[in-house]
């Protein structure tokens, strides 16, 4: 039930362990020590591919990508002019940190041309059920999933496909706890290699079977419907999205804080007054940016109800807009797509 979600028709193995144990996953099975590889950083979780790639001794070469936006080809080309067949290219469907969907398609087709032997690997962890992924028809090779993201299940599983040629090219690195083969062998006997989550095996289950009753590319336009309401909202209130155009996502609205206001503290008035739990940015991004999530079994009307808390909080801070204006470009926005 899980391979709809990845757009593939290998198996992908069940791991007991957050997101980033998939990461390192694949890191451990797929590259040695001393492989030249290649890293987008765009946010924090590209930080993440680099960290575990260099705690592993690989030579990393990073595409660094300004916060809020996604690789440019060039960007891209230019790096294999320098690193011209790395083992390995590590990118996010979906950078997390800063809201930017990357185009999986378009850098997949890319990476192909310029190295047809490099692996092409895509954390697709907050990505799946918001995004279309279709691994085979992108001919990637890992892809990374993880169950609190698009799957609304609790935190503790995460999901790993391989392409054939990635099974068949595993390295002979040392590794233990998250040996892939061992995993799949087990898998395919219906056993793991170590004890499994249970209970969130069991709510993975219902969450699969409600995905498949809706259907994947029906859950995914939804993502997509949540997507464009927020932002016709965040337009309706004076506001800037923080990601440029050709990368917005379905997953979540990143939106600029205007300077003269105090983002952590709209956040926490939001939270505190208003009941609505929504993310700032991290680091440098802390209280500049406001991360507004529309995944995991969020309905239309969870929606509405966040970005009333956010219009309360945004009116408390002194930033001036006719109240109800946002909420009012948003249900037009779900009204319209309802009807299409
Ligand atoms: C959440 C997330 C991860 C994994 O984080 P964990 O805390 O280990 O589950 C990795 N990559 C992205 C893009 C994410 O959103």
């Amino acid at each position: 039930m899980l391979k709809p979600l990845f757009g593939t028709t290998t198996q992908p193995v069940i791991l007991t362990s957050s997101g980033t144990g998939a990461m390192e996953a694949v890191v451990v099975n797929l590259t040695d020590p001393g492989d030249h590889v290649m890293v987008i950083v765009a946010g924090k979780f590209g930080e993440r591919w680099k960290k575990i790639n260099q705690v592993y001794g690989n030579q990393v070469t990073s595409v660094d990508v300004s916060l809020g936006r996604a690789p440019t080809i060039d960007q891209i080309k230019d790096a294999f002019r320098i690193c011209p067949k790395p083992r390995a290219f590590f990118f996010q469907a979906h950078e997390t940190s800063t809201g930017v969907w990357m185009n999986v398609r378009e850098i997949a087709a890319l990476v192909r041309a310029l190295a047809p032997d490099t692996l092409i690997v895509a954390d697709a962890i907050s990505a799946m059920g918001a995004h279309a992924i279709d691994m085979d028809v992108n001919a990637l090779d890992a892809v990374t999933a993880g169950s609190q993201k698009g799957f609304g299940v609790a935190p503790g599983l995460a999901f790993v496909a391989l392409s054939d040629r990635a099974w068949k090219s595993r390295t002979p690195r040392a590794r233990f706890y998250f040996d892939l083969e061992k995993e799949r062998i087990g898998q395919e006997l219906g056993r793991t290699a170590w004890t499994p989550g249970v209970s969130l095996i069991q709510s993975l289950h219902a969450a699969l079977r409600q995905i498949s009753d809706i259907g994947v590319n029906r859950f995914i336009e939804h993502h997509g419907r949540l997507a464009r309401a927020c932002r016709a909202a965040v337009k309706e209130l004076g506001l800037e999205l923080f990601v440029e155009q050709r990368a917005v996502s379905n997953v979540l609205t990143a939106i600029k804080v205007p300077e003269v206001l105090d983002g952590t503290r709209i956040l926490a008035t939001a939270k505190s007054r208003y009941g609505a739990i929504i993310s700032g940015g991290q680091d440098e991004l802390k209280g500049k940016i406001i991360r507004f999530s529309h995944l995991g079994f969020v309905s239309p009307f969870m929606l509405i109800e966040g970005l009333a808390a956010l219009e309360f909080a945004l009116a408390d801070a002194g930033h001036h807009f006719p109240l109800g204006c946002g909420v009012t470009a948003a249900m037009t926005e779900l009204r319209s797509a309802g009807r299409q």
